[in-house]
């Protein structure tokens, strides 16, 4: 309780303001939102498209790129549940989910860090929708920093990566899924999880982050 009366420096630009959040309203100001859902149709994906439809909160801009930044290193979450807030009263996901799953990380990474940003983001979108969190999809195939690579590069090397976990394969028959994921480019790791889904039977496939970054 306390913690709400104390002045906290805001993650973006440092200063001193007086709340429990982590960013002062001049850095919220500065988020640019976006309204309703788009349609996989816009994704520049390589290969077939397997996600129905997606949305996403806000661009990936300076202030929203640090605040992700500081989730994913630090997994805080007091964070991830304002994020998580945002994410579920901005977006106001217009589908009837069964299940909601988050993007995985490969094991090794998943240890290495001691957390997953996004399965913080699903849990808090879990409570507030009511909708069941499970987490149905695995990452097989460790995967390098694809910074480096080329658009159809990367793209290609998550082929394969994503599967439906063994004992989720009849859960997911017939159901409606929303994947959770902090930052979405191109859309390929939401349309490989998605493929992923429908092989085992999902029949649609929804997705929502954060931010969208310019690949
Ligand atoms: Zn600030």
């Amino acid at each position: 309780m306390l913690d709400n009366f104390l002045p906290h420096t805001c993650l973006c630009c440092g200063n001193f303001f007086r709340s429990a959040l982590r960013l002062c309203p001049a850095c919220a100001d500065r988020i640019v939102f976006y309204h309703g859902a788009h349609s996989s149709k816009d994704m520049s994906v390589w290969g077939d498209i397997y996600l129905d439809e997606y949305e996403v909160m806000a661009h990936y801009d300076p202030v929203l790129g640090t605040l992700i930044r500081h989730l994913k290193y630090t997994g805080i979450q007091p964070l991830a549940n304002l994020l998580g807030e945002w994410l579920w009263w901005w977006c106001k996901l217009p589908w009837e989910v069964d299940l909601i799953c988050h993007v995985p990380l490969h094991p090794q990474r998943f240890s290495q860090r001691g957390f997953n940003q996004s399965l913080l983001l699903a849990r808090v979108l879990s409570e507030k929708s009511n909708w069941t969190r499970l987490p149905l999809l695995e990452r097989r195939i460790y995967t390098l920093n694809q910074a480096a690579a080329d658009h159809q590069t990367r793209q290609k090397q998550l082929h394969g990566v994503f599967a439906t976990r063994a004992q989720f394969q009849e859960v997911v028959k017939g159901k409606t899924v929303l994947i959770v994921d902090d930052v979405m480019t191109t859309g390929s790791t939401f349309n490989q999880c998605a493929r992923a889904l429908k092989e085992a039977g999902a029949r649609h496939v929804v997705a929502v982050a954060l931010a969208h970054k310019d690949s």
